[in-house]
């Protein structure tokens, strides 16, 4: 088959080559890609910022497709199932895992850094990391099912949004910003999206603050000096005083990226005087996964398809990728 591989770390090492298709031991699927993300982890592990296995490798992550071939023993996905790829690596045995924090796993990682990825025609993963997903849903929706979509949840969840809270996202034009706006108008919440985007209107965003210099004045205006209840920054250094200063009383602020940066000041005493509470939250867990695909139709959500690439224009796009401005 052909996959994107390379042979050490550098994106000038990533190159189109033929390798041997994936083995399926009893319990593992194999799964003809269809439409695979483009995520800052992949980045990441092409170009050295983590530590892959095995060298020479296939990067990936975010992946959906079509089975071709089951193992022996596997019992709830069959050949030509519509799937999406849990992507996260675990034991199923450890403490974590054994508490639904398979993302935690002492033993895990992520498919694409700790194994081989989804960059490539074929990919064999256990069947537990396997989700069918809805006839009617299509590919660009479920290729963001396992990281994006399931970051915006889970960091939602971690941060208890309720109905009529006051919710800001940072970053609101990318792929988790975007989920994080529809699923704050679904759960009632009044949603700003901070972004020079206007059309994040189209995905939820009550306001727009376009102007980031000013996004604590606007928050004031708009929640009359409560400020907000919850305030998602995954960009970062570059935002975090202004996401930090528009936490309002018993506020939360929750964190699951760091693209411009990740060391940050803190001030302790607002800290404790608007008894905030820091979150942080990485990916979700497969109860979480699940719930999404039991909860949502696939009317009910949407993407915003940035560019499609054809895998002989990996290095390409993941240069882009990490190159584009998605403030
Ligand atoms: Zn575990």
């Amino acid at each position: 088959m052909e996959a994107a591989v390379f042979e050490r770390p550098g994106l000038e090492f990533l190159k189109l080559i033929d390798v041997e298709e994936p083995k399926i031991t009893d319990h593992d699927v194999l799964i003809r890609l269809k439409v695979a993300g483009v995520n800052p982890i992949d980045y990441r592990a092409v170009s050295g910022g983590v530590e892959v296995k095995p060298l020479p490798h296939i990067p990936g992550a975010e992946l959906s497709g079509v089975v071709e071939r089951i193992g022996n023993h596997v019992t709830n996905i069959k050949e030509g199932d519509r799937v999406i790829v849990y992507s996260r690596v675990f034991d199923g045995t450890c403490d974590l895992c054994l508490n639904q924090s398979e993302m935690l796993c002492r033993n895990g990682g992520i498919i694409g850094v700790v194994t081989n990825g989804g960059f490539a025609e074929y990919i064999s993963v256990p069947e537990r990391n396997v989700f069918k997903i809805p006839d009617e849903m299509d590919w660009d929706l479920a290729a963001s099912l396992s990281i994006s979509i399931l970051t915006a949840f889970h960091a939602l969840k971690e941060a208890s949004l309720k109905v009529n809270d006051c919710l800001i996202v940072f970053g609101a034009s990318g792929n988790t910003g975007m989920m994080a706006l529809q699923f704050g108008k679904k759960i009632g919440a009044s949603v700003i999206g901070v972004s020079k985007q206007h059309w994040i209107t189209n995905f939820g965003a009550d306001y727009v603050i376009g102007d980031y210099d000013k996004v604590v004045e606007r928050v004031d205006e708009i929640t009359e000096g409560r400020m907000a209840d919850v305030v998602l920054n995954s960009l970062g250094v570059k935002t975090w005083d202004s996401s930090f200063a528009s936490v309002g009383v018993n506020g939360r602020l929750v964190t699951f990226g760091s693209l411009t940066g990740a060391d940050v000041k803190l001030n302790i005493q607002s800290l404790y005087y608007k008894q905030i509470k820091l979150i942080g939250a990485t990916g979700g867990n497969r109860k979480e996964l699940q719930e999404i695909l039991t909860t949502f139709s696939a009317k009910d959500l949407k993407v915003k398809v940035w560019k499609r690439f054809s895998i002989q224009d990996a290095r390409h796009y993941l240069i882009k990728v990490e190159s584009e401005e998605f403030c």
